[in-house]
């Protein structure tokens, strides 16, 4: 049986190479930007801010003039004009002058700083005269061109991801869009004769099925496109008929069930059957151990156990890092936050055990209640895992690695 890391590289050396189709590249407004994943780096093609600018309502100075100056002591100069946000003055401030700015006005030339309007007096009787309360050090007040952002500085690396920020970062810069991998086709099929759609009426035996139901929004979150399929039931032919047009249509496939030993596990062989190479079956992991990873004309087949928390735990450490990777982001394992346990974490198996638990906001882990492989209950109650080593009892205060993935 492979490790789980084994698994990891087998996984990702595949998706490296031209082995595994990567989606390509198109262009996506910025408004439909939120996630996407940049296919190019990203300059500046401005400065920012594009043109020294006043911070504040105030009135555009030279230092020189105001040194000095204070509410006992001001200095008084003569305002020879007036810019609005998005006007220019036509002159140049000289010796003794000053101009009336607001925030982001244009500073104009001569001027080097800026004395914000509560540090300063007017007399209506004298509307051309201002008197300055307090100094200004050179360049006070003043946003300077390009100190934000400097033109042709790298914006985004090929690879990153857009998120609110860097979208105002990217308009502020004047861009309409950009290019952005394409998401790949994640195809789910959930294999058993036992599963119904849910509203179905169920017969004896019979399960609503929730597999796909939990792993569509995981891949979307990882960047994908997850195409829905229908039920596929444990017959030979059916799971090939299934298998075959979802890798037709998908860049991705995803299964659950049928990949253990039983006599209704056809996933492996009708993948073979399809033509499939089969690189991995089993990873020595609790929950998750029959997961199968094959490739068919480029195509990935990732087959996942059908127990709802065993295709949870093997889509987070096993596929979400394929499909990142597949769109060529760089960092593809789940983030691992500091934690310390609130009560003891016991693996007795001999397999690490990635256990499910709940962080609260200070950081201390809860046991997610049972820890069975069907137990969905307990797993809508955890938003993360801690991996527990074979043979293993961390006691409580145990400071621990926290695998989220719900915030
Ligand atoms: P399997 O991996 O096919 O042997 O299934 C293992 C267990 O998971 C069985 O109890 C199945 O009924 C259950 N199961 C399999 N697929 C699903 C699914 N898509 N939704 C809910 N339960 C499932
Ligand atoms: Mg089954």
């Amino acid at each position: 049986m492979l490790t789980l890391e084994e698994a990891q590289e087998r996984i990702l050396a595949v998706i490296t190479s031209a082995a595994a189709g990567l989606p390509g590249i198109e262009k996506v407004p910025l408004a439909d930007a939120l996630g996407r994943v940049v296919a190019a780096d990203v300059l500046a093609p401005l400065d920012l801010p594009l043109f020294d600018n006043s911070a504040m309502d105030g009135y555009a100075v030279r230092a020189a003039d105001v040194t000095g100056a204070s509410p006992e002591k001001s200095a008084a100069l003569r305002c020879v004009g007036r810019v609005a946000a998005g006007e220019m003055f036509a002159g140049e401030v000289g010796a003794g002058e000053c101009v009336r700015l607001f925030t982001g006005s244009p500073l104009p030339r001569g001027a080097d700083a800026v004395v914000m309007q509560e540090d300063t007096q007017t007399d209506p009787a004298q509307s051309a005269t201002v008197r300055v309360l307090d100094v200004a050090r050179p360049w006070e007040n003043v946003r300077l061109r390009g100190e934000d952002v400097k033109r042709g500085a790298l914006l985004l690396a090929a690879g990153e991801r857009l998120t609110a920020g860097r979208i105002g970062l990217l308009a502020a810069l004047g861009f309409a869009g950009i290019t952005a991998v394409r998401r790949p086709v994640v195809g789910l099929l959930a294999t058993g004769s036992e599963l119904r759609e849910s509203c179905a009426p169920l017969g004896p035996g019979e399960i609503y099925e929730s597999n796909r139901a939990l792993l569509a929004p995981l891949v979307r979150a990882a960047g994908a496109e997850a195409r829905v399929y229908p039920l596929v039931p444990d017959t030979a032919e059916a799971t090939r008929t299934a298998l075959d047009r979802a890798l037709a249509e998908c860049d991705a496939v995803i299964t659950s069930g049928g990949v253990s030993v039983g006599e209704f596990d056809f996933v492996k062989s009708a993948f073979e059957q399809l033509g499939g190479t089969l690189d991995l079956w089993k990873v020595a992991i609790k929950p998750g151990k029959p997961f199968v990873f094959g490739r068919l004309n480029g195509k990935c087949l990732f087959g996942l156990p059908g127990n709802p928390i065993s295709g949870l735990v093997t889509f987070l450490l096993l596929v979400r890092p394929a499909l990142l990777k597949m769109q060529g982001t760089r960092a593809t394992s789940l983030a691992a936050h500091p934690g310390v346990l609130a009560e003891p974490l016991v693996n007795r198996g001999d397999r690490r055990h990635f256990m499910r638990v709940k962080v609260d906001e200070e950081g201390r882990v809860h046991l997610a209640g049972m820890q069975a492989s069907h137990a969905l209950g307990a797993l809508a109650a955890a938003n993360a895992l801690v991996e527990v080593p074979l043979r293993t009892t961390l006691p409580a205060g145990s400071a621990v690695r926290v695998l989220r993935w719900e915030i």
